[in-house]
C-alpha cells in the first residue's frame, strides 16, 4: 500500500510524525529516505512525541543509535549515515537486536545497513524537498502489517 502526502512547514511534518506515532505498534520498523535536510529527523521528533518521549530528539549521526526508553513503547532511532563505508562484519554492533527488538525502530539512511533489513516487514517513508518549505512524503509498505497505519494516516 502506498500514499502520498505533502506538508507545508516543519510544524505540519511534526504533526504527521505524531499521527504516525499514535498508530505504531511493537516491532514496527520505519525506514526514512531522502536527502540531507529533507525532514527525516523532524518527522522522528513527531513520532517521539506521540510515544511520550520527553527528551529532545536529534539526528544520531555521531552515535548511530539512540534509545529512548518510554512507555508503552521504546523508540530506537538509528542514523546509519556513518556506516556507508564500513564492512558488514564491523557493522554488527547489535543493530539487529534493536531493529527486531521490543519497541519501534526508526532508521535514517537504511541503505547503509541493508544487510540487516532483508526479509523484514518495513514501512518506508521517502521525503522529497519540492521547494520552499514544502515536503512530499511517499509512505509505502509491501507488508499488509502497515495497512491500518497507512489508512489511519490518510484519514487524518
Ligand atoms: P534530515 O534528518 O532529513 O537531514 P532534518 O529534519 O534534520 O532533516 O532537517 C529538515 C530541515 O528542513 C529543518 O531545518 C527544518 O526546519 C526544515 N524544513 C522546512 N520545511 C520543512 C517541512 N515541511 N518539513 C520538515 N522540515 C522542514
Ligand atoms: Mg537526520
Amino acid at each position: 500500500m502506498e500514499i502520498v502526502l505533502v506538508t507545508k512547514n516543519k510544524e505540519e511534518t511534526i504533526l504527521l510524525g505524531k499521527n504516525i506515532g499514535n498508530l505504531l505498534f511493537r516491532g514496527a520498523i520505519i525506514t526514512l529516505t531522502g536527502d540531507l535536510g529533507a525532514g527525516k529527523t523532524t518527522l522522528t521528533k513527531g513520532i517521539a512525541q506521540a510515544l511520550n518521549v520527553n527528551q529532545d530528539v536529534n539526528s544520531p549521526t555521531f552515535n548511530i543509535l539512540k534509545c529512548y526508553f518510554s512507555k508503552p513503547l521504546n523508540l530506537y532511532h538509528i542514523d546509519a549515515y556513518r556506516l556507508e563505508d564500513v564492512d558488514s562484519e564491523n557493522k554488527n554492533i547489535g543493530l539487529e537486536e534493536v531493529i527486531e527488538g521490543d519497541g519501534v525502530c526508526v532508521i535514517e539512511w537504511p541503505m547503509f545497513i541493508s544487510e540487516f533489513l532483508e526479509n523484514l516487514d518495513i514501512l518506508n517513508i521517502d521525503i522529497r524537498d519540492i521547494g520552499e518549505s514544502t515536503r512530499k512524503f511517499t509512505i509505502k509498505s509491501d507488508s499488509s502489517k502497515y495497512d491500518n497505519l497507512i489508512k489511519g494516516i490518510e484519514g487524518k
